[in-house]
């Protein structure tokens, strides 16, 4: 199969012919239709995930089509449309039992702990706990952002975040998550502030519902708590950096709720939390790390009946070999793109 390879962190990315997987015990294989580039991508390529053993397929953001089933697979046939929670899930473990298969203690990742989905096939473990169905009408382009950054907005936005109507809710960062939770949080009734350095990704944000918009950078939390009148209910950093992580705890209201969204790999150096505040504001500080795939036919439903439109964010669909030139540019360019071409 055709695949995206690289054999140092930091180095060359190459399409390259390789070995086909086989659909694991459990499993099932994946005729990948679309996969995105995402942020989380381009940290396994740098280097930043212990998981990640050299030579590496990166891609965790998949829509396809059941290529083969593992031994054991129930429920599931070959052809079925699918995509899959980059957290696939063990079912077995205590956090499963308790349906939070967002924290899996077994979890395994596709594009960090096994090769990923920039290929032609990608293997998924443990199908029954970890595939969703796409309805007919869904582009595996779409499908393919809400496997990771889609569902992680939404999950950041209305069940970890609990924004309600009316809420001000700040977003640090308007990258492909960033924007996600921008539409995510005005369907949900929020108002809401984006933040970002890129003026263009402002535009998004601002075409996407935000009442406001704020030039990233030092200010960026005085000026939020100034226009949301004392800060806002809920803030998310979008970007996983240690000064947006700083910032939006800053712009918080008292009793607000912090979601830490973007990764923060500690080789990037870790975030000074000001837990003064925290405590004088009884802040709250939360993570958000993914979604379920049961969590997934609420969202679905959401998209099937108009109120979301993932499709929106896709701004740009590339054959693999492109994915050479733009994963190592994840973030230079507004919206999410996607690989459609195998
Ligand atoms: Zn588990
Ligand atoms: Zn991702």
């Amino acid at each position: 199969m055709r695949a995206l390879v690289f054999e140092e962190f930091g180095g060359p990315l190459a399409v390259r012919e390789v070995p086909p997987p086989d659909a694991p015990d459990g499993g099932v294989l994946v005729r990948v239709e679309a996969s995105g580039l995402c942020r989380s991508d381009w940290h396994a390529w740098q280097g930043h995930d212990p998981d990640v053993v050299l030579p590496h397929v990166p891609g965790h953001e998949l829509a396809g089509a059941v290529a083969a089933l593992g031994r054991g697979v129930r429920g599931w046939a070959v052809g079925d449309r699918v995509t899959v929670p980059f957290v696939n899930a063990c079912g077995r473990c205590a956090q499963c039992a308790a349906g939070e298969h967002q924290v899996c203690t077994a979890q395994t990742q596709p594009g960090f702990t096994r090769w990923g989905s920039l290929a032609e096939l990608v293997t998924v473990d443990a199908a029954e706990v970890n595939l969703v169905a796409l309805p007919d009408g869904l582009a595996a382009a779409t499908a393919a952002a809400l496997g990771c950054r889609y569902a992680t907005a939404y999950r950041a936005v209305v069940q970890v975040g609990r924004v309600r109507p009316g809420e001000w809710l700040a977003v640090h960062g308007c990258g492909g998550v960033g924007l996600s939770a921008v539409q995510v949080a005005v369907a949900a009734g929020a108002r809401v502030v984006a933040v970002d350095l890129s003026p263009a990704a402002l535009d998004l944000a601002r075409g996407f519902g935000a009442e406001a918009i704020v030039d990233g950078g030092a200010d960026a939390a005085a000026a939020i708590v100034e226009l949301t009148g004392g800060g806002a209910h809920v803030s998310l950093d979008a970007v996983g950096a240690a000064a947006t992580c700083e910032g939006s705890v800053r712009s918080l209201r008292p009793r607000g709720r912090h979601v830490q969204v973007g990764l923060l790999p500690p080789a990037q150096g870790r975030p000074a939390v000001p837990m003064e505040l925290v405590i004088a504001r009884e802040l709250e500080v939360l993570g958000s790390h993914g979604m379920a795939a049961h969590a997934y036919p609420e969202l679905l439903g959401l998209v099937a009946a108009g109120r979301l439109a993932p499709e929106r964010l896709v701004t740009r669909t590339l054959t693999l070999e492109e994915a050479a030139q733009a994963l190592p540019a994840v973030g230079r360019d507004p919206g999410i793109a996607v690989v459609t071409s195998f």
